[in-house]
């Protein structure tokens, strides 16, 4: 931590964007911005301290109080959101080309990633001032009425899974309502957030309406969302650090979202249509190599149909292929060297409990040789209480384990701390139906699964995948508040 770039990279350090500038923070610090396809360093990014954490958060303060941005019409927020949809398009192919080696995310899945960001910002610029209050009756001579108010200055803390399209999940909502926002991205992938802050000044959003702080979760995440002028904080990221997070608004009283990730079950029963069923799970799974919050990361097989189902799947699963972004095959390398060591373990400890490793993709020739790629691994039956059934893996590991009807499935449906998404797989309609409404998830997907698919869904857990909704209406509702007011005049 802390060391100076190499004079050569000088040049090449993404400094914080606050007040519609970049800013070089005061303690000079940097972390190093590794590209997981080689292992090589090619840019250094500023760690924000104290200094630049308290000038955000005031400068977005001022912004609210004194400033333009708080007193833009809705309509006009709107059309901010909406030009700065439209710049994201227009520079789609650099904000690719910056997610694929930034996260090592293949070509096709950069591009569809910045596509979800433009079109975050695209929705949410329609829905800004749609965000109505309601009139309530109440006494005689009074007139009661509310609105929505914006929390304030928001702390956004965002994971490296999907930095372009957590950007636009976190951004274009929070705006949309008025807050102020300050966004602390992941150290390990940050720089398309970065650029599509100075964006965001580009197309006029006024200053302080919106900054980006660089640096590590231990150091500038903390002081963010422990600052005491902090009114608001959404946190994506691991279940340990979210405690932390919510730990920190309970301090203050204030509100949070949690969105803590999962171990999403598909229920796929002998009747389900496998065309439809087994692109879509082996995708839920191998998508982002693995690491999405909202993966299908447990299939509950019929058993009756086991052998057949599972046969599907493997079949499948065997012919996926990891490569770098060029290569632009099914998946690319993990984030970082613990991510790495991460799946290796779970699979290991699999190999040690004696799960029978079903199918097992490849890892495409000619990939360089510090790349960080893991092959994709299909696992069953898998026992209920195995860690492999229970753990997020965060990886392209899939398990499968059999049950034996309706009450059966949904029993091991729910029997996980998490409660994110689930699949379900029948051609029965009334039994999906029964099943849907039992499920303990925040999404049920029926005969279709599209992990963190659906801009327009409102999206979030129960139990330890935390609270609160993102995407849709619903993230306007969580990112702002109700004020009443009553009004005598009879
Ligand atoms: P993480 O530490 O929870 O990171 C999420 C965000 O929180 C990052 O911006 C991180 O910054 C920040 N952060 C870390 N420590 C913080 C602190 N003390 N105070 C405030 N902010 C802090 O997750 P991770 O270590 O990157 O990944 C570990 C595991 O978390 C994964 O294996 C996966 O299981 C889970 N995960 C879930 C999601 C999801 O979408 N739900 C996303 C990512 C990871 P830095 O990255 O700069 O440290
Ligand atoms: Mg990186």
């Amino acid at each position: 931590m802390g060391t100076p770039p190499a004079a050569a990279e000088n040049g090449n350090v993404h400094g914080a964007f606050i007040g519609n500038r970049v800013v070089m923070p005061a303690n000079g610090e940097t972390i190093p911005v590794i590209d997981p396809s080689n292992g090589a360093v090619f840019a250094h990014l500023a760690q924000c301290g104290q200094a630049e954490v308290d000038l955000a958060v005031s400068l977005g303060r001022e912004a609210l109080e004194t400033g333009e941005w708080g007193r833009l019409p809705a309509f006009e927020r709107g059309r901010l959101l909406m030009r700065l949809s439209q710049a994201i398009t227009a520079h789609a192919a650099e904000l690719a080309a910056l997610e694929s080696r930034d996260t090592g995310k293949p070509a096709r899945q950069a591009q569809a990633d910045i596509t979800a960001a433009a079109r975050y910002f695209e929705f949410y610029a329609g829905a800004a001032d749609k965000l109505h209050g309601e009139t309530i009756p109440y006494l005689n001579g009074f007139f009661v009425a509310t609105e929505r108010e914006p929390h304030g200055v928001v702390a956004h803390i965002i994971p490296w899974n999907y930095p372009a399209q957590m950007f636009g999940r976190n951004v274009a909502p929070s705006l949309a309502v008025g807050n102020a926002v300050v966004v602390k991205p992941a150290e390990d992938a940050c720089l398309s957030v970065l650029r599509m802050a100075e964006l965001a000044g580009e197309v006029g959003f006024p200053p302080g309406a919106l900054a980006v702080l660089p640096g590590r979760g231990a150091v500038t995440g903390a002081l963010l969302s422990g600052h005491g002028d902090i009114d608001y904080i959404a946190f994506t990221g691991s279940p340990a650090v979210g405690e932390m997070i919510q730990v920190a608004a309970a301090r203050r009283a204030i509100g949070c979202t949690l969105e803590l990730g999962g171990k999403s079950p598909h229920i796929l029963f002998g009747d389900a249509d496998m065309a439809l069923a087994v692109p879509a799970i082996v995708n839920g799974i191998v998508n982002n190599a693995g690491q999405t919050c909202s993966a299908g990361s447990r299939v509950l097989v019929e058993r009756a149909h086991f052998d057949r189902l599972v046969g599907e799947l493997a079949a499948s699963f065997s012919k996926l292929r990891a490569g770098t972004p060029e290569m632009d095959l099914d998946l690319g390398p993990v984030i970082n060297g613990a991510q790495h060591a991460r799946v290796e373990r779970f699979c290991a400890q699999a190999d040690r409990d004696g799960i029978a490793l079903l199918a097992e993709g490849s890892i495409a020739a000619g990939v360089p040789a510090d790349g960080l790629f893991v092959t994709p691994r299909l696992y069953g039956p898998v026992d209920p209480d195995n860690v492999l059934a229970r753990d997020e893996v965060f990886g392209p590991v899939l398990c499968v384990m059999p049950f034996d009807d309706e009450a059966d499935a949904l029993r091991l449906a729910n029997d996980s701390e998490f409660g994110l998404l689930a699949g379900v797989w029948t051609r029965d309609g009334a039994r999906a139906m029964r099943l849907a409404r039992r499920i303990k998830a925040g999404q049920i997907y029926i005969n279709g699964f599209a992990a963190g698919g659906g801009i327009e869904l409102p999206f979030g857990g129960v139990k330890r995948s935390g609270h609160g909704r993102e995407k849709g209406l619903a993230a306007m509702h969580e990112l702002s508040t109700i004020k009443t007011i009553i009004q005598r005049h009879g």
